[in-house]
């Protein structure tokens, strides 16, 4: 089985994890959400001697997907994710990020991800939900084998995905939650875009967001 290992990276003044991906055996990465500050990604994948075979979207917001373009080029890599709902978004990049104050790209993923695909990370095999709500093209990542996910901007420690951005629905969101995270398993343990790790079952019993109907 392989053992997977994660160095999180925090990137752009929003704080966003930026996610080192790797299956030890094979030393093969993936560079999740590269929002900016590639100074600092390139730091990471140095120190930690992996080869980064691909580059993974989980949505397109510009603290997510801002610094993709650049890398892709960079190491000759594909881009994989977000859905392809999510196109407006990372066409609007540059846009994005001079409302924000720094610059990013556009980017066109050489693959779009849709419910029930598979994302291979060395001998890692990731399988794709499609969770729309924070945007609709969100999609999150998990590995069932080694109880862990990536959900992106969909759940926090203790809160959930703002949901007044372009194409955000509050409904949608909380959804997605219940129909497709929580049954993964309490056991699950989970690296979101902003904050510290939390499990499924924490969030289950404690996230605010998530009791009774729970609608936003
Ligand atoms: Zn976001
Ligand atoms: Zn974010």
């Amino acid at each position: 089985m392989p053992d997977v290992r994660a160095a999180i990276i925090p990137v752009t003044p929003f704080q966003q994890n930026c996610t080192l991906l790797w299956c030890e055996k094979t030393k093969k990465a993936a560079v999740v959400d590269p929002g900016g500050d590639l100074d600092r990604i390139r730091e990471a994948i140095r120190q930690s001697g992996v080869t980064v075979e691909k580059i993974i979207l989980t949505h397109g917001h510009i603290d997510h997907a801002g610094g993709a373009a650049e890398l892709r080029e960079e190491l000759g890599i594909p881009v994989e994710g977000p859905h392809e709902a999510d196109r407006f978004l990372l066409d609007r990049l540059a846009e994005q990020g001079r409302n924000y104050g720094f610059e990013a790209r556009p980017v066109t993923p050489d693959r779009w991800l849709n419910e029930g695909d598979t994302v291979t990370v060395g001998d890692l095999t990731l399988d794709v939900l499609h969770c729309p709500g924070h945007s609709p093209g969100s999609v999150v990542l998990v590995s069932k084998d080694q109880r862990f996910a990536l959900v992106g901007d969909v759940l926090f420690q203790g809160s959930v995905g703002r949901v007044d951005l372009p194409g955000g629905d509050g409904k949608a969101l909380i959804r997605s939650i219940k129909d497709k995270l929580l049954p993964l398993g309490d056991d699950i343990a989970f690296i979101c875009g902003h904050g510290p790790m939390s499990t499924i079952g924490q969030e289950r019993q404690s996230n605010p967001f998530l009791q009774g109907e729970g609608l936003l």
